[in-house]
C-alpha cells in the first residue's frame, strides 16, 4: 500500500457524509490488470465483484459506459478492448463503489440493490436500514 492509495481513500471518505462510524475501515478492493496488445485485462475482476457483492455484468456495463470501451467477461477476468493507461480503472472502480456500494447514511459497504419495478432501484443498507434511490 503506497501513500498514494491512502490519499485516494481519504479523498473518497471525505466526499462521503460522515455520521456514525463503527471504527472499522472498509478496504476498497483494487483491480489488478495488465495490457496485452491493444487490450487491458483485469485479472481479478470476478474476485472484486464478489468482494463488493455486485453483479459482474453491472460493473462491466458501468465500465463500458464510463470508459467508452467494449468489455467482455472471460471467466475470472474482464477483457477491455483498449489499452488503458495509469490508474483510470481503479478510479472508476472507486466511483462505482461510492455510488453503488457505500451507504450514504452510515458509510458502510453492507448494502444490496433492490429492484423497485419501473426500472427503479434502491440501494438498501443492511447496517442501518437506510434506502436511497439509485440514478
Ligand atoms: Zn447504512
Amino acid at each position: 500500500m503506497g501513500s498514494e492509495y491512502e490519499d485516494l481513500l481519504d479523498e473518497i471518505y471525505s466526499n462521503l457524509p460522515k455520521k456514525q462510524s463503527t471504527g472499522e475501515r472498509f478496504e476498497i478492493p483494487k483491480f489488478e490488470y495488465f495490457t496485452e496488445g491493444n487490450k487491458t485485462i483485469v485479472k481479478n475482476f470476478k474476485a472484486v465483484a464478489e468482494k463488493i457483492r455486485r453483479d459482474p455484468q453491472f460493473i462491466s456495463k458501468f465500465l463500458t459506459k464510463e470508459l467508452a470501451v467494449p468489455a467482455e467477461q472471460q471467466g475470472e477476468r474482464l477483457v477491455l478492448q483498449r489499452k488503458l493507461a495509469g490508474n483510470i480503472l481503479n478510479k472508476k472502480l472507486e466511483e462505482f463503489i461510492g455510488k453503488y456500494v457505500m451507504c450514504k447514511q452510515c458509510n458502510r459497504p453492507d448494502t444490496h440493490i433492490e429492484e423497485m419495478g419501473n426500472r427503479l432501484r434502491n440501494l438498501v443498507c443492511e447496517s442501518c436500514g437506510a434506502q436511497a434511490a439509485i440514478r
